[in-house]
């Protein structure tokens, strides 16, 4: 590579973004990682005209405390667009910060957008236009189980079956891949956003005690658990919320044992998706997992004990990868600075 072109890439602002239902994670080329803010907006509406107020890491502290003219939105929420004109905010929006208050780029960047298998031609196109609108040249987008096996250090590329189990806000992603390709793909509307809502409806009935969603997440990430703890009840933590009974703000206590019988139904859910996967996998791909095991990529792959489960469940070795939250991101931009990837680049 001439020093120019070297000089080119690197003050070039190329970049790869894991379009999250729940995190939206940028990598710049050669820099890595610059960005990791929740996929939320928050709209305020004034006489009847919609403004951006904040978006991601101000507008998730927002949620659920806010006034009535102020919504907080996750436009991505369940692994399709639900609101494409914030969507596209929220894409400009951080593609813009990641620009910072620096001079012109030498040339406008290219983008690869990790999108959720899920998501339709119409959403994919609009993505693109909101990639393109915020200034990019060139968009491609890559599937989200790619990336996530890209990002694992999974031989994609290869004739080499493997298996990734994406464990995102709103979605599961189970996917075999083999020789830059999917062999099979499931996404399960289930995820960390189940796994939250469960933990409220079971304080609910268990406990009269009404607790907001970002509370159960809290809960979840301290103390949640896939399986019942080796020592009965395990730790304790304390939950404040409203009691339903007589309307005041309370405080119980619960046990990893009850937040694991609150989490048994979508942990049984995404187990069963990847079962399914299994069973419709060609032979000589499911061989090759055997030997290579699963990997466990996003978030929802820190859930305690959750690989454990896996693995007695399938009876097949389950790692979780490296950095569950940034992996997807890391392949996306691997997919961008490495020429062995650009097969599995889509140009929308
Ligand atoms: P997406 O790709 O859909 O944006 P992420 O891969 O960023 O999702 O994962 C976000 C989900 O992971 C959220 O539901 C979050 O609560 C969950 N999560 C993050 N950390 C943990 C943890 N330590 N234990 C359990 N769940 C976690
Ligand atoms: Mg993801």
């Amino acid at each position: 590579m001439s020093f120019f072109s070297r000089f080119m890439k690197f003050t070039s602002s190329d970049m790869a973004i894991d379009l999250g239902t729940a995190n939206t994670v940028v990598y710049v080329r050669d820099r890595g990682v610059v960005l990791n803010e929740p996929s939320v907006v928050a709209i305020e509406t004034i006489k009847g005209e919609k403004r951006v107020r904040a978006v991601g890491n101000d507008a998730k502290m927002m949620m659920g405390k806010t006034p009535d003219t102020i919504q907080a939105i996750r436009p991505l929420r369940d692994g399709v667009i639900a609101d494409i004109d914030v969507a596209e905010q929220m894409i400009k929006h951080f593609i813009h910060k990641v620009h910072g208050g620096k001079a012109r780029p030498w040339r406008f960047p290219e983008i690869v957008i990790c999108v959720p298998s899920g998501s339709t031609s119409v959403e994919r196109r609009a993505i693109r236009d909101a990639a393109s609108n915020a200034g990019a040249s060139q968009v491609w987008l890559i599937e989200e189980p790619m990336a996530a096996a890209i990002g694992a250090g999974m031989p994609v590329t290869e004739p080499i079956g493997s298996m990734v189990v994406d464990i995102g806000g709103g979605t599961t992603e189970v996917a075999v891949l083999s020789l830059r390709g999917l062999a099979y793909t499931t996404s399960v509307r289930v995820g960390g956003d189940k796994m939250d809502e469960s933990i409220v409806s079971f304080v609910r009935r268990n406990h009269n005690l009404l607790i907001g969603e970002s509370t159960a997440e809290r809960i979840k990430k301290e103390v949640g658990t896939a399986r019942v703890p080796a020592d009965g009840e395990g730790r304790t933590i304390h939950v404040k919320g409203r009691d339903l009974v007589n309307g005041v703000p309370k405080e119980i206590a619960i046990t990893q044992a009850q937040i694991a019988e609150a989490l048994s139904e979508p942990v049984g859910s995404i187990v069963e998706g990847v079962r399914m996967a299994l069973e419709n996998t060609a032979p000589e791909l499911a061989a090759d997992i055997v030997d290579q095991g699963i990997v466990m990529t996003g978030g929802g792959a820190l859930l305690d004990g959750l690989d454990d489960v896996l693995r007695e469940e399938t009876g097949l070795p389950v790692i979780v990868a490296e950095d569950p939250l940034t992996c997807v991101a890391l392949g996306t931009g691997r997919a961008l600075e490495d020429d062995a990837f650009r097969g599995v680049l889509q140009s929308a």
